[in-house]
């Protein structure tokens, strides 16, 4: 397909091919395996001689039919796509990681992540050392002889800390080192990692690809050379993305760009409504000019995105008293649904580390976190308005 088209074309149209039925939507193949016309059409099919469907865990149209039109958004060659987003992040780490490499990573990433590099990785003889989100010059001082991998994921959850991607990428391939993006908050609509400099590009597509909460999946999207070794791993390894799922994706991609677009502009106006109540202490929003890197995120993202957090003065009672007198937000950890949610990170999703690890990271106990959807903003002001007029 042209890749000239804008994206939101791209998430319309990018990759189908009608079957002999002329569907007009995409179709969904059910199927676990694939027949041959004969033996030797088998054999060339398991040789890789010739290209072709044999057994839903190499590949399936709808799967492929997906991975095309995320790869057309993303800009990418290639996209590999995953049964979830940890899924993705493993994958990559075995794809292209050995005993003996090294890993710096964010110290601000997505929990499972943390421990996949933390207690997992380590069993393979990968080892991660984790350093400031924000400042570059402490990627460059952790990077060894065996370093392999810069990771992180742009804006941080949940203070919204924008990384700086060109510059990481300037200093990971300064020493031949490949740098992944988790582009989970932001999806291609909002930022282009690859554009950047990235070599990698992972996805929750649980998240805002699918859009409407309902299934698991996830991507790592780049160049042929490198997601290649990606595929080889899941072929073995096993956990691919559902034919399911991906008719689920495909339909969630369809409208990513208008939601992405309606749910950042909420966010931004319900941002903007946060900082002017006087029982909010700080707002969290990299669209507004309060934040400490508001000219970066203009630069690095088309908008703030929807995710917003903020402190309310006081702690822990004052925060959990927004969050039980809402009736219309979620009270879920979940985000990037048309349905917004919130959440109290101390005790929910950053519940399991230390308070000092906690405070050190800047997670207050007043700190929520409002992953912004569909609803009118005013609805969504009301519904915070009535726990906030608790707090003295
Ligand atoms: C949710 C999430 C993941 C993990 O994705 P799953 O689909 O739940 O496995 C990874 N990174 C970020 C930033 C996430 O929000």
């Amino acid at each position: 397909m042209n890749s000239d088209y804008r994206p939101e074309t791209l998430a319309v149209r990018a990759g189908q091919e009608r079957s002999p039925f002329g569907e007009h939507s995409e179709a969904l193949y059910l199927t676990s395996s694939f027949v041959f016309e004969n033996a030797a059409q088998a054999a060339r099919r398991f040789s890789g001689e010739e290209a072709g469907n044999v057994y839903s865990r190499f590949s399936n149209p709808t799967v492929t039919l997906f991975e095309e039109r995320l790869a057309a958004i993303e800009g990418a060659e290639d996209c590999v796509a995953t049964a979830s987003g940890m899924a993705a992040i493993m994958a990559l780490c075995f794809a292209h990681l050995q005993q003996g490499d090294h890993i710096v990573a964010s110290n601000s990433l997505f929990g499972a992540t943390v421990q996949l590099f933390s207690n997992i990785l380590p069993r393979a003889g990968i080892s991660t050392s984790f350093v400031s989100h924000t400042d570059p010059a402490a990627w460059a001082a952790a990077i060894r002889p065996e370093t392999r991998l810069f990771f992180l994921e742009t804006p941080s959850n949940p203070l919204t800390e924008i990384a700086d991607i060109a510059r990481l990428a300037d200093i990971a391939h300064a020493r031949g080192i490949l740098l992944a993006v988790d582009n989970c908050f932001c999806t291609p609509i909002l930022q282009k990692p690859l554009a950047l400099g990235a070599d990698l590009i992972i996805h929750s597509a649980t998240k805002y690809l699918d859009g409407q909460g309902r299934v698991l999946g996830g991507a790592v999207c780049g160049p042929k050379k490198l997601t290649e070794e990606v595929f080889k791993f899941l072929r073995t390894a096993g956990p691919t993305l559902s034919a399911f799922n991906a008719w689920i994706l495909l339909k969630g991609l369809e409208t990513l760009k208008i939601r992405l677009d309606a749910q950042t502009a909420n966010a931004a106006r319900l941002a903007a409504w946060l900082e002017a109540q006087p029982q909010v202490a700080r707002v969290f929003y990299p669209g507004l000019p309060s934040h400490p890197q508001y000219e970066l995120a203009r630069r690095q993202q088309r908008s703030g995105g929807a995710i917003v957090s903020f402190e309310v003065k006081g702690g822990r009672p004052e925060a959990w008293t927004v969050v039980d007198h809402c009736r219309l937000l979620s009270i879920t950890a979940n985000l990037g649904d048309t349905k917004t949610t919130i959440t109290h990170p101390a005790s929910t999703t950053h519940g399991r580390i230390t308070p000092d690890a906690r405070a050190a990271a800047g997670i207050k106990e007043g700190l929520l976190r409002i992953a912004v959807g569909l609803e009118a903003v005013e609805d969504l002001q009301a519904d915070l308005a009535r726990g906030l007029a608790l707090i003295a």
